[in-house]
C-alpha cells in the first residue's frame, strides 16, 4: 500500500523533537483511507521491526488517534514529520497468525488495514486501553488476621468469612457460592488489615468432564475424520437437525483439549442459548469463555486477553469472535455455517465463516462447518473436494423425522391467514397436551395498510417501501429505517375511512390464536418482543412443558429445545417463492427446513404443515419430496446455468446520497476506472433493489467474474483510485466483496 503523510505539519513548538535521519514507523489508522501514515517513532528507541503490531498513539490533524504499526518505512527525504506520541504496548499486541490473517482480510475486502484492525479489536483495546488483567482473584487472611481471627465476634459475617479463610486462600467465584454478602465482610476485614486480596494462578482445577452418549456409527466416523490429523482440513458436517452434530463438536473439542490446544466455536446470535452453554460447560468440565453481543466492552476485552494469553481454552461466540487470538489453536467449529448473521453488513463486510477457514489454514488446524442446511457455497466446495463431506443422515437417539404436509389453501376460507384444517390441527395437538409453533416470517400486524376505496397504501416517507401495520392497526412502522407514526384515521388521498390492514404478520396471528384458543397460553416471539437475547429464553421458559402455542418469526427456528413441540405450521411463505434476489430460494428452503426441524425432537412424532397457494411450485415439490439436498442440487444447477455464485464471484459497490445524481456520478466514475478489456462483467450503475432508504438515494454497481483472480486484480487496481475520486466525497459509498444481500 502507498504511504504518505496526510497531515503535513509544521513542527510544533514544544514536544519532543523527532529523530532525524531515521526510518519512520508506518501506522495503520482507523480511517476510511487506504494508506498508512508515516510518523517518527515516540522518543526512545529508533524504529525496528519488533515494533510492528504495537499500538501507538499519534497526532492526526487536531485529533489524537490510536493506530497499529504496520511497517517500518524508509528514511524520509526532507520535510517535517510528526512524531508519534507514545507507545501503548511494550510488545506487539498483534503478531503471528492473527496479524497475518487480518492483513489478508484487509486485502480481500479491499478495506484499510486500520479499519480492519479496529473491527477486530474489542472497544477498550481499540481506544488504547491496556490489555486487561485476566487473573482470577482470591482472598486470604493476613498474619494479623490469623492471629486475631479467634477474637472476632461470633456469628458476624466477618467472623464467618475469617473462619472460611482459615484453611487458606479462596477464589472469589467460590466465595460467591459459599457465602452471601462476603464482599462486605471482606471489605470490613481488609480495612483492619486482617484479610487481603491476592491474584491467583490462572490454572483452574479441572472439574470432572461429563460423559456423553456413545456415538452412533455416523457420528463415530465424523469424529474419527476430524480428529485423525491435527493439521488443516475443512470438514462439512452435514446433518439433519437432531442428528447429533453438537455431540460431534464436543468430542472433537475434547480431543483438542486433550492435546492441550484451544478450541474456538462460532454460533449464530440466536443459537447461543444458556442451554447450549451449560451443555458445553458440563461436558467439557472447564470454563467456557463466551463472546456475544450482550457482553459489555470490558468483559469482551477480558475474554480477548485471556485467549491471547492462552488461558481461555474454549471460546464460544458469535460473528466477531472469529477475531479471537488463538496462540495455541487446535480446532475451529462454525455451527449453522449457512446462517446469514455470519456476514457483517456494514463497516468491514467480512464473512466470519470464510474468515474462519482462512484462519484455520494459517493456524494449520481442522475447521468444522456444521449445518442441517449447508450453504450452496459449502456444498459446492464439498463437491469440488475442497471440504471433506461428513453426513449424519439419521436423528440421534430415538427421534424420528417429522412428517411434512403441504396444504393447498387456494379457495379455502382463511381467517387471519389460517385455514380451517390448520385451526383443527392446532386444536388436536393442544388437546393431546402438546405444543404448536406457528411460523410466519413477518413481524407486525400486517405488511400493508390499504385504502379499500382507492387503493392507496401507507408508504414510508423516507424509504421506497410500505409501512408495516402494528398494534392491531393503530401504529405504522417502517422496518427499514425505523420510522414510526400513528395510523391515519382516513385515507389521505380520498378521505375514505375504509383503511384495512392487508396481509398477515405475527401480531395478527397472535390476536387470532388468543381468541380461538383462550384456554391455552399463546406466546409471540419475534424481534418486536425479543430485544434482549435472554428474553427469548425467559419467554420460552414461561411456557415450559405446558400445552400451548408459540407464534413467531425465524427467531424460533433455533435455540432452546422444545421437546413437547409436535406441530409446526408454516403460514404463507408465498412471498419468498417469487423474490427477485437469486438467494431467496436458498434462504427460504433453509428457513423451512430449520423451522421444520423443531418438530418432534423427542419421542413424540412431529408434523410440519405448509400452507400455500402454490402447492405445485418446484421449490416446494423438490423440498418436500426430495429434501434439502435434492433442492440444493437443483438450485446449484440453476445457479451454474445463470452464472451466479458459487459459479461466479461478485463485488458490489454501493453509493448513497440525498440526490441520486451524486450517487450515479460516483459509480459512473468508478465504472470509468475499469479498463475496457478487464475480464469482469459490470452491471450498473443502477438503482438498488430498494432505491431509497432512510432518505438516501441508493445506487449500485455490480461486478462479476467467473473466478476470484480477475475480480480481485481489478479491485486491487481501482480501489485506491476510488478513494481519490472527487465524486466520492459527495456520497457514502462501500465495497462489498462476496455480497450476500443485494438489497
Ligand atoms: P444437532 O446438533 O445435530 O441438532 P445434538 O447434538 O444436539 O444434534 O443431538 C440431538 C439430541 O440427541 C441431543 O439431546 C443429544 O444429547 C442426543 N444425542 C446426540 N448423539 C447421541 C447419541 N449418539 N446417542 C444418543 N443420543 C444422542
Ligand atoms: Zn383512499
Ligand atoms: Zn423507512
Amino acid at each position: 500500500m502507498p504511504s504518505s503523510d496526510p497531515a503535513p505539519s509544521l513542527s510544533l513548538t514544544g514536544g519532543p523533537a523527532p529523530l532525524l535521519n531515521a526510518p519512520t514507523i508506518q501506522v495503520a489508522l482507523p480511517l476510511p483511507l487506504p494508506q498508512w501514515f508515516d510518523y517518527a517513532p515516540p522518543p526512545g528507541e529508533p524504529p525496528h521491526a519488533g515494533m510492528i503490531g504495537r499500538r501507538v498513539r499519534v497526532p492526526f490533524g487536531t485529533r489524537e488517534l490510536v493506530g497499529v504499526v504496520a511497517a517500518i518505512g524508509g528514511v524520509p527525504d526532507g520535510g517535517t514529520l510528526r512524531a508519534a506520541l507514545a507507545w501503548i504496548d511494550p510488545a506487539p499486541l498483534l503478531g503471528g497468525e492473527l496479524w497475518g490473517s487480518l492483513q489478508w482480510l484487509a486485502r480481500y475486502t479491499h478495506a484499510p488495514l486500520g479499519e480492519v484492525v479496529s473491527t477486530a479489536l474489542p472497544a477498550p483495546l481499540r481506544r488504547g486501553d491496556a490489555v486487561p488483567d485476566t487473573h482470577r482473584w482470591g482472598w486470604q487472611l493476613t498474619a494479623a488476621g490469623e492471629e486475631q481471627r479467634a477474637r472476632l465476634r461470633a456469628g458476624t459475617r466477618p467472623q464467618r468469612l475469617a473462619t472460611l479463610l482459615a484453611d487458606g486462600v479462596i477464589d472469589e467465584d467460590v466465595l460467591d457460592t459459599q457465602m452471601d454478602g462476603w464482599r462486605t465482610a471482606a471489605r470490613a476485614l481488609a480495612k483492619r488489615a486482617l484479610v487481603e486480596r491476592v491474584a491467583l494462578d490462572h490454572q483452574v482445577p479441572a472439574a470432572r468432564a461429563g460423559a456423553g452418549p456413545l456415538p452412533n456409527p455416523e457420528q463415530a466416523a465424523a469424529i474419527a475424520a476430524i480428529t485423525a490429523a491435527p493439521g488443516f482440513g475443512a470438514y462439512l458436517l452435514d446433518g439433519v437437525t437432531g442428528s447429533g452434530k453438537t455431540e460431534v463438536y464436543l468430542q472433537a473439542i475434547v480431543a483438542c483439549l486433550a492435546r492441550g490446544r484451544q478450541a474456538l466455536v462460532l454460533v449464530p446470535e440466536i443459537g447461543l442459548t444458556p442451554q447450549t452453554l451449560s451443555r458445553f460447560r458440563t461436558r467439557l468440565g472447564i470454563p467456557v469463555h463466551v463472546l456475544h453481543s450482550s457482553l459489555n466492552d470490558n468483559e469482551r476485552a477480558r475474554v480477548w486477553a485471556a485467549a491471547s494469553r492462552g488461558e481461555a481454552q474454549v471460546i464460544v461466540g458469535t460473528r466477531s469472535a472469529v477475531f479471537t487470538p488463538l496462540p495455541n489453536a487446535g480446532l475451529i467449529v462454525v455451527d449453522e455455517e449457512h446462517d446469514g448473521s455470519y456476514k457483517q453488513q456494514d463497516g468491514i463486510r467480512y464473512h466470519a465463516r470464510d474468515f474462519a477457514l482462512v484462519r484455520a489454514k494459517a493456524l494449520d488446524v481442522p475447521v468444522v462447518l456444521g449445518s442441517a442446511t449447508p450453504s450452496l457455497e459449502s456444498l459446492h466446495n464439498a463437491q469440488a473436494g475442497r471440504y471433506t463431506h461428513l453426513r449424519l443422515k439419521v436423528r440421534a437417539g430415538d427421534a424420528r423425522p417429522p412428517r411434512v404436509r403441504v396444504l393447498d389453501v387456494r379457495k379455502r376460507p382463511l381467517r387471519d391467514g389460517l385455514s380451517p384444517e390448520v385451526l383443527q390441527g392446532i386444536a388436536d395437538h393442544l388437546q393431546a397436551g402438546h405444543q404448536v409453533l406457528v411460523f410466519k416470517n413477518r413481524r407486525g400486524y400486517a405488511p400493508v395498510l390499504l385504502c379499500h376505496d382507492c387503493g392507496w397504501t401507507a408508504p414510508c416517507q423516507r424509504c421506497d417501501a410500505p409501512m408495516t401495520v402494528h398494534a392491531g392497526g393503530r401504529r405504522l412502522q417502517c422496518h427499514h429505517c425505523g420510522a414510526r407514526q400513528a395510523a391515519p384515521l382516513a385515507c389521505p388521498d380520498c378521505g375514505s375511512l375504509a383503511l384495512q390492514p392487508q396481509g398477515i404478520g405475527t401480531e395478527r396471528l397472535e390476536e387470532h390464536l388468543v381468541q380461538a384458543f383462550a384456554d391455552y397460553p399463546v406466546i409471540r416471539i419475534d424481534r418486536g418482543t425479543t430485544h434482549r437475547r435472554d428474553a427469548l429464553e425467559t419467554q420460552l421458559a414461561t411456557l415450559g412443558e405446558r400445552a400451548g402455542i408459540l407464534v413467531g418469526t425465524q427467531i424460533l427456528a433455533k435455540g432452546h429445545d422444545l421437546p413437547k413441540l409436535t406441530l409446526v405450521v408454516v403460514v404463507g411463505i408465498d412471498e419468498g417463492l417469487f423474490s427477485a434476489d437469486f438467494r431467496a430460494s436458498e434462504k427460504l428452503a433453509q428457513q423451512l427446513i430449520q423451522v421444520a426441524g423443531r418438530a418432534g425432537r423427542a419421542t413424540d412424532p412431529g408434523e410440519v404443515w405448509l400452507q400455500t397457494h402454490h402447492p405445485g411450485h418446484p421449490l416446494l415439490e423438490t423440498l418436500v419430496n426430495g429434501g434439502y439436498h435434492a433442492f440444493a442440487e437443483a438450485e446449484l444447477q440453476q445457479r451454474e446455468a445463470a452464472g451466479f455464485p458459487p459459479f461466479a464471484h461478485l463485488a458490489l459497490l454501493r453509493a448513497e446520497a440525498q440526490q441520486v445524481e451524486h450517487a450515479n456520478a460516483m459509480l459512473s466514475a468508478v465504472r470509468g476506472l475499469i479498463p475496457e478489456d478487464a475480464p469482469v462483467e459490470r452491471y450498473g450503475p443502477m438503482p438498488a433493489p430498494m432505491p431509497r432508504r432512510a432518505g438516501y438515494q441508493r445506487t449500485q454497481l455490480l461486478l462479476s467474474a467467473p473466478s476470484r483472480r480477475p475480480l480481485h486484480g481489478l479491485l486491487d487496481l481501482i480501489t485506491p483510485q476510488i478513494h481519490g475520486l472527487p465524486q466520492a466525497r459527495k456520497v457514502r459509498w462501500s465495497l462489498d466483496v462476496d455480497p450476500t444481500d443485494l438489497y
